[in-house]
């Protein structure tokens, strides 16, 4: 958890957000701004930076972030006519938010976020 998190926030519920799907480890909302016609971030309830920050003991975690991002898909109906998984690492890679998330896009005119 950090203080000045805008995910954070949303995770302890402190801003509201159109949530898909959560769990112990993981919530999944859509994004605000969205770059295609279905857009949802699957955003890790512990607080890590990005992927470059990733311990090896993040390794479960990591691990079931693919597989969140697939029940999303399947929460979605998106699963049969596929999606597009984005993560962007660090500002010169697009993030903007610094707490660790993917993006599932599908639909028609996907921009990369
Ligand atoms: P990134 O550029 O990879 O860091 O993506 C951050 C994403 O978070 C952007 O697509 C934003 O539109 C989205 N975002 C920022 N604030 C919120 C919010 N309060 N609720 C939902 N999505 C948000």
């Amino acid at each position: 958890m950090s203080a000045d998190c805008i995910f954070c926030k949303i995770i302890n519920k402190d801003i509201a957000a159109k949530i898909v799907f959560e769990d112990e480890n993981y919530i999944c909302f859509h994004d605000i701004n969205p770059a295609a016609e279905v857009h949802v971030l699957i955003v890790p309830k512990k607080h890590i930076k990005s992927v470059d920050e990733l311990e090896i003991s993040d390794k479960e975690l990591i691990g079931q972030l693919l597989l969140t991002a697939k029940k999303v898909a399947e929460i979605l109906n998106i699963s049969q006519i596929g999606y597009k998984l984005v993560c962007n690492v660090g500002s010169g890679g697009g993030q903007v938010v610094e707490h660790l998330h993917l993006h599932v896009l599908s639909g028609k005119n996907i921009r990369l976020p």
